[in-house]
């Protein structure tokens, strides 16, 4: 299918690797204009976005500037993708006060900035779809050693819930997409880091990982974007405020 999106502006953080690069891809193919943003500005490259531009969503001033420059040259967002998130590993005893602001910031505050940002030209245009990542560690599922990602994750659902509370008359949709293990850059270096630590070899914590999830299989960043271009588009028109599992029965 193509075209899905055609006529749609889509803002998209952590366009870079994994999951947000999938996504920024699909939207490219289904039609839209994607504004792909990452804080490594040269893993965007060969996306097909009508603009590439370095964006750290941890940074107030440079999203709002960015907010200016899409309401004045392609007219506001019709779509926000707000994916950048971090995974910090480990309990509440091995969670510092600082872990637990940089997770929160990194995860849920940079949502309140992006969307605080992008939320009223889509209030001008009565229209626009905020898909927010989340995980299936979160309120959905108790992961171990997920301890302030599994908090932070669940935070991104209730923000969600209530945005999309918030502006359901004004045409506005909100909603959480929430990942089981997927097969990602940042998924290989935990890998790495995991087997550092605990002296396995990396092909037995990949199989950990491998064997937490029911189907047997890791998702892919493609099947993540398969659901949200779905809600994206105008087929979803009548969903909003809910977390979307695509995590392989992982919280069956
Ligand atoms: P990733 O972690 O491999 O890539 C993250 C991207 O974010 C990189 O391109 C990096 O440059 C960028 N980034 C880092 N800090 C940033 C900042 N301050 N501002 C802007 N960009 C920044 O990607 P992933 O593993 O596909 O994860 C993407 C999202 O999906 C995250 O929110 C993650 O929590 C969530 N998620 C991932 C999985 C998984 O298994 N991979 C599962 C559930 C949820």
């Amino acid at each position: 299918m193509t075209d899905r999106l055609r006529g749609k502006v889509a803002v998209i953080t952590a366009a870079g690797q994994g999951i947000g690069r999938a996504i920024a891809e699909a939207f490219v193919t289904e039609g839209a204009q994607v504004i792909a943003t990452d804080i490594d500005p040269a893993k965007l490259a060969g996306i097909g976005a009508a603009r590439e531009t370095m964006l750290d969503v941890l940074s107030g001033p440079a999203i709002a500037a960015l907010a200016r420059e899409v309401d004045a040259n392609f007219g506001g967002a019709d779509i926000l993708v707000n994916c950048a998130g971090f995974v910090h590993h480990g309990t509440a005893l091995d969670c510092t006060d600082e872990d637990w602001d940089f997770s929160f910031d990194l995860n849920v505050k940079s949502m309140h900035r992006m969307i605080r940002a992008f939320l009223p030209a889509m209030l001008k245009k009565q229209r626009g779809s905020i898909i927010n990542m989340s995980s299936a560690a979160s309120s959905i599922a108790g992961l171990p050693n997920r301890y302030v990602y599994g908090g932070s994750k669940a935070a991104v659902i209730g923000l969600t819930k209530a945005v999309a509370a918030d502006f359901i008359r004004q045409g506005i949709r909100c909603n959480a997409i929430c990942p089981g293990t997927i097969e990602s850059p940042s998924l290989e270096g935990r890998i790495e880091t995991l087997a550092a630590k605990t002296g396995q070899p990396l092909d037995a914590v990949r199989q950990n990982f491998i064997d937490r999830q029911p189907m047997g299989r890791l998702g892919t960043p493609q099947e993540v974007a398969a659901l949200a271009v779905f809600l994206a588009s105008d087929e979803s028109s009548y969903i909003t405020g809910q977390p979307h599992l695509v995590d392989g029965g992982l919280a069956l």
